[in-house]
């Protein structure tokens, strides 16, 4: 059986612990779907390495302090995830190789650059040292986390894994916001005097919400 082809859409089972927490849209890759903890407490668990190994993540639960941006530094510098666009960081548009002067033996006498797209500045993609880094694409995200501020590269698209898993998680997150909307219309009919708001998160309800899951920001 194709392995990528065998994940059920249910929960995990256990559940993460914690309550669910609103995604921005079926393709967000930033927001934790389970935080828990109130205040200087609140943790999010994070998104990607609660995936198993063969989907990407670490098959692991990650909690992180929501409080103290630990989890906001972990999105960015160990999966490289823009907490504006809640996507992989752009790549690169160009590399390049650099002489340099070593200042030790341990040093390397050329660089690797990349072009980025925003600022059209070559920054170094990798140490000077002669050590294999043990994520080579810190350099960049570094550098896109101060730099791209939520910009892209026209066009970029395709960052999600294409798959049947995938076409039935988006289909059960069309089934949620038709849902939703069809509640919330039929409520807004049968009182015209109260507004509810649409798309209610449901982040502090201690069960799985039925309803509402999303938001009505549309998908990409
Ligand atoms: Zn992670
Ligand atoms: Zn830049």
């Amino acid at each position: 059986m194709d392995p990528q082809n065998s994940y059920s859409i249910a929960p995990p089972a256990p559940l993460p612990g914690g309550h669910f927490n609103v995604p921005r849209s079926v393709e967000d890759l930033y927001t934790p779907r389970f935080v828990r903890g109130v205040g200087r407490d609140k943790a999010g668990l994070c998104p990607i390495c609660y995936e198993p190994k063969a989907r990407g993540g670490a098959g692991k639960a990650e909690w992180l302090s929501m409080k103290f941006s630990a989890f906001n530094y972990h999105m960015q510098y160990a999966h490289g995830i823009s907490p504006t666009t809640q996507l992989p960081f752009s790549p690169p548009i160009a590399f390049r190789r650099i002489d340099r002067k070593a200042n030790h033996k341990n040093e390397k006498l050329q660089l690797l650059e990349g072009q980025c797209h925003r600022c059209h500045d070559w920054m170094p993609v990798e140490g000077v040292k002669c050590v294999e880094a043990k994520l080579k694409e810190i350099y960049w995200w570094k550098h896109a986390a101060q730099c791209h501020k939520g910009s892209t590269i026209e066009g970029e698209t395709d960052v999600h894994l294409v798959d049947d898993f995938s076409a039935q998680v988006r289909e059960a997150y069309r089934l949620a916001q038709n849902q939703a909307q069809q509640q919330a219309s039929s409520a807004s009919a049968s009182s015209t005097s109260v507004t509810r708001p649409r798309a209610v998160a449901s982040a502090e309800s201690n069960s799985l919400p039925t309803t509402a899951l999303f938001t009505t920001t549309p998908l990409r």
